[in-house]
């Protein structure tokens, strides 16, 4: 049997640097609620960002969460989002008594299609919610254009994003928040954790009550929130893996340009092409399977075969969901379920040997 080859494996320091980053703990004896280790992550990803507005959480889900409710939108309102994004964007919608409203996503990039969010503006719209899905970024000037007309909230599902730059700026400056998640299988994680940054200092100054409980002082509990911290241990593989983080994505761009070299041009695949002025992270490797010689289903089950597992992200989109069918009118959102029912993403990590996908891609194209 070969060695299997999953769809994504964890980057992470030596277990020596881990574990000298980690003494610190044995002295101080303090584990979680903003330690040292805490404050060093916080201030390297203000400089690296260059926002002030940093904060950290204990995954990317509760991030989007309290970081939404932090901007204290009007419940009941409505947010125009993608229903081509992983279901924690429109849960996080829902949770905070919100309404999602689905816009259909471009053709181009998969991003939610900016030549549509006007006409889904009603009175009760509040904020817009896109994803820069796998990586790649939404047409923030537009978006941006839109919301400061209708006078909305921009927020990102920047889960898969960090890292990437428009004309040499951090994404994290566009938007009113952006999230970027932290989880193991992403680009850039802390085993479990999340980051938000704000535009804005007023939801900023708000989070530090909301992530613990919604206390106001040692005394007082002004608001009913929920417990989303991050630890110690965490936010020391954070700031061990964010100084390897560029090594890292140099060598995830090996492997994607060698997948783009042997899939590229092949009549029925289709690849998203680069977006001028965006530097990529190299988050993720999907490929659409149109008209190809193999289905989608096909070529899936070619790879696992042969021990190669690649997944179908995002399927099904949100409105086809369990917990959000038949709630939001009978709306049809064509791109995003092409995009859906073609996708598979496959293999993507920074250890990934050339090699590797020469022979992924060779099964594919066999
Ligand atoms: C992973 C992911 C999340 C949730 O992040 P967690 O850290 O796993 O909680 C949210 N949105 C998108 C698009 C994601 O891919």
């Amino acid at each position: 049997m070969n060695k299997p080859i999953y769809v994504t494996k964890s980057s992470m320091p030596s277990f020596e640097e881990y574990c000298e980053k980690i003494k610190v703990l044995w002295e101080n004896r303090w584990l979680s609620n903003r330690g040292c280790l805490h404050k060093e992550f916080e201030t390297l990803l203000q400089e690296r960002t260059g926002c002030p507005y940093v904060f950290l959480y204990a995954n990317g889900h509760v991030a989007l969460e309290v970081g939404i409710d932090a901007l204290r939108l009007p419940k009941g309102g409505e947010v125009i989002t993608t229903p081509y994004t992983h279901c924690s964007t429109t849960h996080s919608i829902v949770r905070n008594g919100l309404v999602p409203v689905f816009c259909d996503i471009n053709t181009d990039d998969y991003t939610i299609d900016v030549n549509q969010i006007e006409k889904y503006i009603t009175p009760k719209t509040v904020a817009i919610m896109a994803t820069h899905v796998y990586g790649v970024l939404c047409d923030v000037d537009a978006i941006d254009q839109i919301a400061k007309k209708h006078n909305l909230k921009v927020i990102y599902d920047a889960a898969h994003a960090f890292g990437v730059k428009k004309n040499g700026v951090d994404i994290s400056a566009y938007g009113d928040m952006v999230m970027f998640s932290c989880h193991a299988t992403k680009v850039f994680h802390t085993i479990e954790g999340g980051i938000t940054v704000f535009k804005d200092k007023e939801p900023y100054d708000m989070i530090n009550n909301l992530v613990n409980f919604g206390f106001d002082g040692p005394e007082d509990v002004k608001w009913i929130s929920t417990n989303a911290r991050m630890n110690e241990y965490e936010a020391a593989m954070g700031i061990c893996n964010l100084k390897h983080f560029d090594e890292e994505i140099a060598k995830r761009k090996l492997a994607y340009d060698k997948y783009v070299e042997m899939l590229s041009n092949v009549p029925g695949i289709k690849l998203i092409a680069p977006q001028e002025g965006v530097t990529l992270n190299y988050a993720y490797m999907p490929v659409f399977f149109d008209g190809y010689k193999y289905t989608r289903q096909e070529v899936q089950d070619r790879l696992q075969e042969h021990n190669v597992w690649a997944r179908k992200y995002f399927y099904p989109i949100i409105p086809d969901l369990a917990c959000y069918q038949d709630q939001y009118g009978d709306l049809e959102f064509p791109v995003s379920k092409h995009a859906a029912e073609t996708v598979l993403a496959l293999p993507m990590y920074a250890d990934l040997s050339v090699e590797d996908v020469e022979k992924i891609c060779k099964i594919i194209l066999g």
